[in-house]
């Protein structure tokens, strides 16, 4: 019997439409041939180009779209000229990691033999490693609300212990899974910056205790300076980092520069009720328009969407196609297939996802 899982779609601003129309393509290609499960697709309308015409980001009707979902995908948001008053973007896209409490940041990094990289890899290593970044506090807790006087301007981080308690769990969850499928040696890495700032070391000791209830996987620590050093000089080392949101959000794009560029980084907010699957790109408004833009991430995103559908609702025929995907994208990039121009080919969006089209046979 098919299971029937209803998908809320944020085509978002910029590339965001040219992007995802191709992604639903493939997904509803997977769905029919699937005996396992059927996909229906809600479109959800915000972002900036509808702030512009309506006065609203994120509309009542469109937030209740994305929580009756059993997950939801979203391509980019934000245009660098439409911002509220105070100067600050309009971004939904943050706004729903905290309204839904998406606190896990899942940012997969993985570079396969004969994958273009800006690194020199030694023969015969492959980087597979996930950066997870917490998304609902940190020191985006102050966002849009920082103080800001003619003399000085103030943010506050905040670390609860609800939250990291909750993403600690997730993080030797998900080294566990690694483990299991043969994507990782189980181990976790909190990386902070505990030598300096007392939140870092209360996020650690927290960190501390849950390593405790995992005597299976191993568990150790790391100062985000030199995180940042040998994501560049040994990052196939790594299995799970575990991170504050900004730490998270500055080294997620250092990950993405490791795959060669954006448009190989997919992402997944995660939450104990809901899933958000987004590459970890912006809306690219200096493309948009031009049928140029690489799909790939936000195809990589819908696998992983595919992958937790599958784990959460015991669905083999979805964890299949997530990793069927997943593979498909890996091969058209280590074997040139069809490259876009940020990863120095001439494919358009539309042949570059084709590519993945062919390559599973659709
Ligand atoms: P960006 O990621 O949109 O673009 C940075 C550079 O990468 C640009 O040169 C762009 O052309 C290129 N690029 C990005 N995605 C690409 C793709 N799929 N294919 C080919 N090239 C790609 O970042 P930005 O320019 O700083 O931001 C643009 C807008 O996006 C801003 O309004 C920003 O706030 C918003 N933004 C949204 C998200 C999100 O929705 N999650 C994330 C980051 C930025």
């Amino acid at each position: 019997m098919k299971q029937k899982f209803e998908i809320a779609v944020f085509q978002g601003d910029g590339i965001g439409p040219e992007i995802m129309g191709p992604t639903l393509d493939i997904l509803q290609k997977l769905a029919q041939k699937s005996e396992g499960y059927g996909l229906q697709f809600h479109d959800a309308p915000a972002g900036a180009a509808h702030y512009r015409e309506t006065g609203e980001s994120l509309p009542a009707g469109s937030l209740e779209i994305a929580r009756k979902a059993d997950a939801i995908l979203l391509s980019a948001m934000g245009l660098p000229d439409v911002r509220y008053a105070d100067g600050t973007e309009i971004s939904p896209q943050i706004d729903l990691r905290k309204i839904l409490v998406l606190f896990a940041g899942v940012r997969p990094v993985t570079v396969r033999k004969d994958q273009r990289s800006p690194l020199n890899m030694p023969a015969g290593k492959e980087i597979d490693f996930v950066l997870l970044r917490e998304s609902t506090e940190g020191l985006f807790h102050t966002q849009g609300r920082g103080e800001v006087s003619a003399t000085e301007a103030r943010e506050t981080l905040l670390i609860t212990r609800d939250i990291s308690e909750k993403l600690f769990r997730f993080a030797f969850a998900l080294a566990r899974t690694r483990k299991e499928n043969g994507r990782g040696r189980g181990r976790v890495t909190c990386v902070d910056k505990a030598n300096v700032f007392r939140a870092f070391a209360f996020f650690r000791q927290i960190f501390d205790e849950e390593a405790k209830k995992h005597p299976d996987l191993s568990a150790d620590h790391a100062y985000v300076d030199a995180t940042a050093l040998w994501m560049v000089q040994k990052p196939w080392e790594f299995d799970v980092l575990v991170t504050e949101n900004m730490f998270g959000d500055i080294l997620s794009d250092l990950g993405a520069g490791l795959m060669g560029g954006l448009g190989l980084a997919p992402s997944a907010d995660i939450g104990l009720e809901h899933a958000l699957f987004q590459p970890c790109h912006g809306s690219a408004p200096d493309i948009a328009g031009q049928g140029v833009a690489n799909p790939l991430a936000m195809i990589l995103s819908a696998a992983l969407m595919l992958d937790w559908l599958g784990i959460k609702h015991d669905n083999r025929a979805l964890v299949d196609d997530g990793a069927r995907l997943r593979i498909a994208v890996e091969t058209v990039v280590a074997e040139q297939r069809a490259l876009t121009r940020d990863l120095g080919g001439t494919a358009g969006t539309i042949a570059a996802a084709a590519a993945v089209q062919e390559a599973l046979s659709l």
